[in-house]
């Protein structure tokens, strides 16, 4: 993205119209020079060609394949660059003007491909579509232009991309039953001819990038990958063969076999192999060893790092490739002088380019090139020894009530059944309870009002009064529509996990960490470095207010351990599993301070649990066991009439049903519309115990569903899911969407709601 979000900005102009193609490319052209040149400043051997997309990098692979989706109807009048972005932001959701540069040809329009999560960071790719009608033809240009950059600099270019096993597998099947591997023999010659172009360029190296090795594979995936190496070998061109993420487990001995010139690994994710690789790969193979953490920001343990790469390096006969052990992309550009952190904390952070340097700094040391290296080792080493001993780090009461935490704060006080019948009695609700997920249309005058507080142009006082307007506003319409537990809108949260990170000790928000999540969307996940711990009450206000206002229940809204967990810069120098339960702890406080100011309806969003899955499944027990448990120490303090809801969405939840049954949420509210309740297969299979709210409506559309259509849904849900458990309410929050259609969709669902008592009755 660049420094400053460069590329971002370029991006939107362009799309908005303000800057041409030649604007963007130009821009796109001087990030690359400049990153290449902070390669080749760290003394990288190699800087990569490959890398850089102008929305996303499987993207560049389709179109350089040429088996961009014949959905899309491209006439072969558009440009590449229109085709390109026609595929990543779709055709159908606005009008073609002059200065559209999206490509699309007329009418209809399409859907832009799918988007989903790489592997298990943040970052979205674009979903490759394959049918048996899918052909492939290299396109080149745009590969070769962008290595002739690197050459001309000049530098020695190593060019990579993502291989064809992992970008079959990463893509998704048009037709039902068709088998997307089918397609390798189509695809092995687009690639072999990319490989003879780029060796008639002159490249050394190019890296293939089949992360799926670290992945459960099954027998027919690992031959794919034996009979692609098997003819890729016959090219005159050295392969890296990359993988990341994951450990390669019973992949090991497949990873070491393919006939390719290199294999690197990842030896931060799993150090543990590194050896047996580095024993068991042949000794003409090159070994490159991803040591510095491409996934968090911590500054390195250069001395530990050199003591795995010497041991490493003397089972190679001394040869030896050094690198981060994934691309930079998931780490922000650079922290070292983010304005927003103090010294001390900037001083354990390292961004991409810090790590560039650590790079520099171990290859130094490893080749006895002493010149400036004792300095970048003792500069390390202080770093690390401070953070260890920084009072900021520790605090002796979170470590004291962890200890003393008794083996049954993850308990409620009486099982399911009975607490039903307290908060029925308690509530007083009628069938198919009315609710929606927490938040409202976020307004351009919330916004402001927001940002003027923060920026101090607004005091605390007139802050407060216009949050307050919200609320106010939030519950007389909800009371209008007729909801049942109502919320108080979220006015006051920006982002769900920077409102806690925020109050939380233990959290650090930097002014320019961004890291890529798609497109031109970058997030900026707080860095959580010390023990959690709560100084006061997060929520308590704005809630009670809220309740001062109506009689109907207000539902509290809290974001929990591991959504929080999942979406910051975890601290490395303790297990994810005390981290989570740390923050668990000051989210419990806080439900019990809710409870105390009788909120009676408490909610815990864990929309990431399922993103938090190791990639491989022998790894999932053992993390579904700490994080449910971080979810029932949040929400196990309150007594049984007070209702706990928990809500998730958009990820396939239907192979963790059990584990979600298990956080023993008396509620649980899930994204299901999108999918025509495809969730509610698993609940046939599988009883879910309490009370389950599947949602009806989907919010990322303006579009507002007929009463009829959710009452559809909702009588599909009422087969698999007994009657009285059932709740009413849309996908997730609305924060994204305007009051009209807001206001229309939850009228209608209400409707449904009132309908199907009629029903039930
Ligand atoms: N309570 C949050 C909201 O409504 C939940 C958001 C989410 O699930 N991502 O905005
Ligand atoms: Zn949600």
């Amino acid at each position: 993205m660049g420094e400053q979000r460069e590329l971002k900005t370029a991006l939107e102009r362009h799309w908005r119209g303000e800057i041409g193609a030649d604007a963007l490319e130009a821009q796109a052209a001087e990030l690359r020079a400049r990153h290449w040149r902070l390669q080749q400043q760290a003394g990288l051997d190699h800087v990569t060609v490959g890398d850089f997309a102008l929305y996303d990098h499987v993207a560049n692979l389709i179109q350089l394949l040429g088996c961009e989706p014949a959905r899309f109807g491209f006439t072969g009048r558009e440009t590449p660059l229109q085709r390109y972005f026609a595929m990543a932001r779709g055709t159908a959701a606005h009008s073609h003007g002059e200065a559209c540069g999206c490509g699309a040809t007329s009418g209809e329009g399409a859907l832009a491909l799918e988007m989903t999560k790489w592997f298990d960071t943040n970052y979205h790719y674009l979903v490759p579509e394959f049918d048996d009608a899918t052909t492939f033809a290299l396109n080149p240009e745009r590969l070769l232009a962008e290595l002739d950059e690197a050459i001309a600099l000049p530098a020695s270019p190593k060019v990579a991309l993502l291989g064809p096993v992992s970008f079959l597998f990463l893509g998704k099947s048009r037709q039902n039953g068709f088998d997307r591997l089918a397609l390798l023999e189509r695809l092995l010659p687009a690639y072999e001819q990319l490989l003879n172009r780029l060796a008639a360029r002159g490249v050394t190296w190019v890296q293939l990038d089949e992360p799926i090795l670290g992945l459960d594979l099954s027998p027919t995936w690992q031959d794919a990958l034996r009979q692609a190496y098997g003819r890729l070998a016959r090219i005159d061109q050295q392969l890296m063969l990359a993988t990341y993420f994951s450990p390669l487990g019973d992949n090991l001995a497949l990873a070491c076999e393919l006939p390719v010139a290199g294999l690197h690994v990842d030896a931060v994710r799993a150090p543990q192999e590194l050896l047996a690789v580095a024993a068991r790969l042949p000794a003409e193979r090159e070994l490159s060893v991803g040591i510095i953490d491409g996934r968090n920001i911590w500054r390195s343990d250069l001395d530990h790092a050199l003591q795995l790469l010497g041991q490493a390096r003397e089972l190679r006969g001394g040869r030896l490739w050094v690198a981060a052990s994934c691309s930079l992309l998931h780490v922000p550009f650079s922290l070292r002088h983010d304005p927003a952190l103090d010294t001390e904390l900037q001083g354990w952070l390292a961004g991409a380019v810090e790590k560039l340097d650590e790079l520099r700094v171990l290859k130094r040391a490893l080749w006895g090139d002493d010149a400036g290296v004792s300095r970048g080792l003792a500069e390390s080493r202080v770093a690390r020894a401070a953070r260890v001993v920084s009072p900021r780090v520790r605090n002796g009461t979170v470590s004291a009530r962890l200890k003393a935490l008794p083996a049954d704060a993850d308990r409620r006080r009486s099982p399911f059944p009975a607490r039903q019948l307290a908060q029925r009695q308690r509530l007083n609700l009628p069938a198919f309870p009315t609710t929606s997920i927490g938040s409202f249309p976020q307004t351009p005058e919330i916004r402001a009002a927001r940002a003027g507080f923060k920026r101090g142009t607004l005091d605390e006082r007139v802050y407060r009064q216009a949050m307050q307007r919200e609320i106010e506003r939030a519950v007389r319409k909800q009371e209008a529509l007729g909801l049942d537990v109502l919320v108080h809108g979220e006015a006051e949260r920006n982002d769900m996990v920077e409102y806690f990170g925020e109050q939380l000790a233990g959290f650090a928000f930097t002014a320019n960490g961004w890291v890529q999540s798609y497109g031109s969307r970058c997030v900026k996940p707080p860095v959580l470095f010390g023990d959690v711990s709560r100084p006061r009450a997060m929520t308590v206000d704005w809630t009670v207010f809220a309740q001062s206002l109506t009689d109907r229940p207000m539902k509290g809204m809290l974001t929990g351990p591991i959504t929080i967990l999942q979406w910051s810069f975890v601290r490395d120098d303790q297990p994810r599993a005390d981290t989570a339960l740390q923050i668990a702890l000051a989210i419990r406080d806080e439900v019990a301070d809710l409870e105390a100011a009788g909120i009676a309806v408490i909610q815990i969003d864990e929309p990431a649990i399922r993103e938090g899955l190791p990639l491989r499944r022998a790894a999932w027990g053992p993390y579904l066991a700490w994080a449910t448990r971080a979810f029932r120490v949040a929400a196990s303090p309150v007594r049984d009439d007070t209702q706990i809801h928990t809500h998730m969405c958009y990820s396939e939840f239907n192979d963790i049903l059990p584990e979600i049954a298990a956080m023993d949420a008396d509620v649980i509210t899930i994204e299901t519309s999108r999918s025509d309740m495809e969730l509610l297969r698993g609940f046939a299979d599988f009883r879910y115990p309490n009370e389950i709210g599947p949602g009806v409506y989907d919010i990322h559309s303006p579009r507002v569903p007929a009463a009829a259509e959710m009452l559809r849904l909702l009588k599909k849900a009422a087969a698999v899911i007994p009657p009285e458990l059932l709740w009413v309410n849309p996908d997730c929050g609305l924060k994204t969407r305007g009051w009209p259609e807001t206001e229309a969709a939850l009228r209608h669902m209400v409707a449904a709601a009132r309908e199907l008592r009629t029903h039930h009755a």
